[in-house]
């Protein structure tokens, strides 16, 4: 039986540690302060000439975000496109994203787009970064999105003009090219971000950022070859969240000694991956298959409630499960109050299951309890691993736990935490990645619409847009991001592959009817706003939890952060809502000029 009160009061104790009045000003920015921590390990850049073209659709943005719309604009028959992305091939945070161990934690059959466009059977359950990677440069052949596109390139300015009716584009290639229409898929967590623990500038030892492996330091591959050059050196790994999760039993397995850092443990579940039988996959994939898999899925874990379970992952077990504890109270106790108690005492019992399972898996007590995490599951991204508790039995392993304090200082040969000091040859930090810094600062650029107004200023009170892709005053630009739309974070290729086809009808529907401008009756936008602020809003925004990057590290919400949410009605009814939006042949709320 659990002791409700009791559970809470330690909930708080653990928050109350880790509150710090610095807040997100605790992160230093890589591009800043260790702009070499950047580069790209993986592909040289090839020198090119400036271009100078016109193309009919731009996209900033080469990971899933752009490659969905790419593949939709092509299905239509849109196919003057050009993606232009940082790095050196597609795939977006696949692309950077190479630590050993790096996989999908959403099942890949739902996670992975265009399954069905390409072909591809996933291998595994939950597939590997290569494999993913692999996927996103299957969408980029199949449909021709290589041609035109530019790597190695970041937009610097955007920029509407008017007289011609089209974006100016310029890049820190020296390029300046024009194109009728802008989209922009930057992504959410783009940025790598760097502890501004003391002294980080001093360690003589070498580091880097997780985003940015250095295979060529630790040997091994992204592939699962043994990072053999890490044998006999000592490894500190600062972090503890979802990347360290995977990366940690592979650190483990090759390192002389690993040092893992902790702040605050992840809540790790089980992950029981498997291999996907392709028998079983030819079974469901008929016609029209990922469609209905990525809805059932969707009502499964956002407000569709579905009455079957097909993808069976982590995600859906824990919504299921809290929507089982909720439908199970008597119809005479069906009001918000006793729901939420129904909530709060399902994930007080999933999150006693994952403290027990630290204790079981990890033989030595201290290092267990220390593993346990003590916060409401959605308060830090839940995890799910089969090896990362297990890698802390390893006797080559040593669980650094701060106790919510974190790093102390870093000098010229390790780690300290208070008085203790760690010599170490090597510093990963698995820190994560800018949230809640400025959008033009992480896009890298700020859109620049009708009478020279920037897209930071436009939104100076708050982001304001028609179904999260429009925006009164910017012209043909098409905003490829989840919030004012469904805002569906679970399986966020889920809206890209909806929002290309939004798009793609929009571009049709001009070209076919001569139209160059299209843009949002204000009207309907401030309508569509204000529908979306009736959203109860995210529980993960809660300041009861612990701090990290859902909740503001802990401090209060800029009151801007309110206008992003989603449909009210949920993923699904969002989607459903679209596509009559689109198949009407309408567009209302839309000007076309
Ligand atoms: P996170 O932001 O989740 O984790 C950063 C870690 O660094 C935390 O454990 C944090 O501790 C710790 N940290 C920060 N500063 C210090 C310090 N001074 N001393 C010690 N520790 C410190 O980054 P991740 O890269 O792990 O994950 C980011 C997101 O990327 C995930 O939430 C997820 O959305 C996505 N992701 C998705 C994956 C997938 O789907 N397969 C895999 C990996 C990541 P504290 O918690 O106390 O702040």
């Amino acid at each position: 039986m659990i002791d409700r009160d009791a559970l809470l009061e330690k909930y708080r104790i653990e928050r109350d540690k880790r509150l710090r009045p610095d807040g997100n000003a605790q992160y230093v920015r890589a591009a800043t302060h260790f702009p070499q921590m950047l580069g790209d390990p993986y592909t040289p850049r090839q020198e090119r000439a400036p271009v100078t073209d016109h193309v009919r659709f731009a996209m900033v943005g080469a990971g899933f975000a752009g490659l969905c719309t790419g593949a939709r604009l092509a299905q239509a028959g849109i196919t003057d496109f050009r993606l232009i992305d940082a790095g050196g091939d597609v795939g977006g945070t696949w692309y950077w994203n190479r630590y050993p161990g790096a996989q999908c934690d959403t099942a890949s059959i739902i996670y992975m787009p265009l399954l069905e466009e390409t072909g591809h059977i996933p291998t595994e359950k939950y597939a590997h970064a290569p494999e993913i990677q692999g996927q996103a440069r299957k969408i980029a052949q199949t449909f021709n999105l290589y041609e035109k596109a530019l790597f190695h390139t970041q937009v610097t300015s955007c920029t509407w003009d008017e007289t011609a009716s089209r974006w100016v584009i310029e890049t820190d290639r020296g390029d300046r090219f024009t194109a009728d229409f802008v989209g922009v898929g930057t992504g959410p967590l783009n940025v790598p971000k760097l502890p501004g623990i003391p002294g980080i500038d001093r360690f003589k030892g070498h580091q880097f950022h997780t985003s940015r492996w250095d295979y060529e330091y630790t040997g091994g591959s992204a592939e699962g070859a043994p990072m053999d050059k890490l044998a006999g050196k000592r490894v500190a790994i600062i972090g503890t969240g979802a990347t360290a999760v995977q990366c940690v039993p592979h650190l483990a397995r090759d390192s002389g000694h690993l040092f893992v850092f902790q702040r605050t443990p992840s809540s790790v579940d089980v992950r029981a991956n498997e291999p996907i039988d392709p028998e079983w996959f030819k079974s469901i994939a008929t016609p029209g298959w990922q469609t209905r898999w990525l809805e059932n899925f969707a009502g499964n874990v956002g407000m569709g409630g579905a009455s079957e379970d097909w993808v069976k992952d982590g995600w859906t077990d824990l919504s299921r499960r809290i929507r089982s504890r909720v439908m199970s109270l008597p119809p005479s106790e069906w009001n918000p109050v006793n729901m939420m108690k129904a909530w709060e005492m399902a994930d007080h019992e999933k999150m006693e299951e994952i403290r027990n399972r630290a204790m079981t898996v990890v033989e030595d007590r201290k290092t267990g309890e220390a593993l346990q995490a003590w916060y409401r599951q959605l308060c830090k991204r839940p995890c799910f691993h089969d090896a990362y508790l297990q890698a802390f039995n390893r006797p080559s392993v040593t669980l650094v736990d701060t106790d919510g304090q974190g790093v102390s200082r870093i000098d010229e040969t390790g780690i300290w935490v208070g008085d203790a000091h760690y010599e170490v040859d090597c510093i990963i930090h698995s820190t994560g990645f800018e949230v809640g810094t400025p959008t033009e600062q992480r896009a890298g650029f700020d859109p620049v619409g009708k009478g020279g107004q920037k897209l930071s200023e436009a939104w100076e009170a708050g982001m304001r847009t028609l179904h999260g892709l429009n925006s009164v005053g910017f012209p043909n630009l098409f905003l490829v991001q989840f919030a004012q739309a469904a805002a569906f974070v679970v399986n966020v290729p889920h809206n890209w592959m909806e929002t290309g086809t939004s798009i793609a009808a929009i571009v049709r529907h001009m070209t076919d009817h001569g139209l160059s401008t299209l843009e949002p009756d204000p009207e309907a936008q401030e309508a569509w706003v204000k529908l979306l602020l009736n959203n109860p809003g995210m529980m993960t925004n809660n300041p009861d939890c612990t701090p990290g990057y859902y909740n503001n590290e802990g401090q209060p919400m800029d009151e801007r952060a309110k206008y992003a949410v989603g449909y009210p009605a949920g993923p699904n009814a969002f989607f459903s809502y679209m596509k009559g939006w689109r198949s009407s042949g309408e567009f209302k709320g839309l000007r076309f000029g």
